[in-house]
């Protein structure tokens, strides 16, 4: 018997749906909800991502405002455009792209941006909020992976609330934008959760973990770090890792740089393709688990919608200021 395969498209779909009502209702009270997007300098993944909102807020319906500023522009000044995006009455949330250069505080620029603005949750206010099981915005990524379990739990007839307490949730990875934020709205539906990192891995524990697991949530950025032999039989398996590698034309191997030899069978890998993969191994594990979602089409189709839906709710408080 193979795995459920969690559709995160057809699930973003459903919330398109869902989202679309409630932004009629609010155009029909005059609501226009907006999202500003902050880049300085020219990172290459920060102009990619700026690119996708600015589509996303198209397809929505959405305003969009783009602040793209060079690299040579000063804290004062980015602080003083924040501010400027906090007093616009167009702009329901604001979205800073990091990396910024060297000279940019990161903490300085998210310190300064409205906490009713901030509609991925990076203000320690918001953050302090969601730790304190009461977020006015949770952040995409992570409500993506609670969304996806949510709806998976019910399509099985389980009622997500039973379904999450007291169930063993390892999230692994404990970064401030995924792996932290996911940790704490799992246990915030009072979960048994256990949150593993590098560390984790490098004393030999991490299957000690994965292995009592009925939910496995992986956000580490490492191409199939988790497979069948760290789970146990029936997990859920939500994959939340986007990693570019390189498949080898000889030997199907995967890599993770294409200028250096297969790490499998030493062939050249110059014409070998490239592919999206996550950080669980999809093939090895879908025999073993209940369910997994893909990559891609998993937890990134979702996290949008769930971008979408603070954008709506900041919306609503701006129009109650
Ligand atoms: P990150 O900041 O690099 O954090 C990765 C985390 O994984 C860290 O806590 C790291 O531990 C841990 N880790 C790394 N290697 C490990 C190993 N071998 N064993 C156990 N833990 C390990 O990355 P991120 O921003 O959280 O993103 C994680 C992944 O999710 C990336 O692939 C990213 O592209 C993807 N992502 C997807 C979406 C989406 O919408 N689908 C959104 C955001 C990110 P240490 O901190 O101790 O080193």
């Amino acid at each position: 018997m193979g795995a459920k395969i969690i559709d995160g498209k057809a699930i973003a779909d459903e919330i398109r749906v869902e989202l679309t009502a409630e932004l009629d209702e609010l155009k029909a009270q005059g609501i226009e909800p907006g999202i500003a997007t902050l880049l300085v300098g020219d990172n290459f993944g920060a102009k990619m991502y700026r690119g996708a909102v600015e589509k996303f807020c198209a397809e929505m319906g959405f305003g969009y405002r783009d602040e793209t500023h060079s690299a040579d522009v000063t804290e004062a000044d980015v602080i003083k455009i924040v501010e400027s995006l906090n007093a616009d009455p167009t702009v329901s949330g604001i979205l800073p792209l990091r990396p910024f250069p060297d000279h940019i505080s990161d903490s300085a620029v998210i310190n300064s941006i409205s906490v009713n603005k901030d509609v991925d949750c990076f203000h320690p206010f918001n953050m302090g909020k969601l730790a304190l099981g009461e977020p006015t915005f949770p952040p995409a990524t992570p409500s993506a992976c609670i969304e996806l379990m949510e709806r998976y739990m019910k399509s099985e007839g389980i009622d997500p609330t039973d379904g999450f307490e007291g169930a063993e949730i390892c999230v692994v990875g404990h970064s401030n934008i995924v792996g932290k934020p996911v940790s704490f709205l799992a246990l915030n539906r009072n979960a048994s959760t256990t949150t593993v990192h590098v560390f984790t891995s490098m004393k030999g524990n991490l299957e000690k973990h994965t292995s009592v697991a009925d939910y496995v949530i992986v956000a580490a950025g490492f191409p199939n770090l988790i497979n069948a032999a760290q789970v146990k039989e029936g997990a859920v398996i939500i994959d939340v890792g986007i990693n570019r590698v390189f498949v080898c034309p000889s030997c199907e191997a995967i890599n993770r740089a294409k200028k250096d030899p297969c790490r499998n069978c030493g062939a050249d890998l110059a014409e070998a393709a490239a592919k999206t993969v996550g950080d669980a191994n999809f093939d090895d594990l879908v025999p073993k688990v209940k369910a997994i979602t893909p990559v891609p089409g998993g937890v990134g189709s979702v996290t949008n919608m769930m971008l979408a839906k603070n954008t709506l709710r900041a919306a609503r408080l701006l129009a109650q200021t």
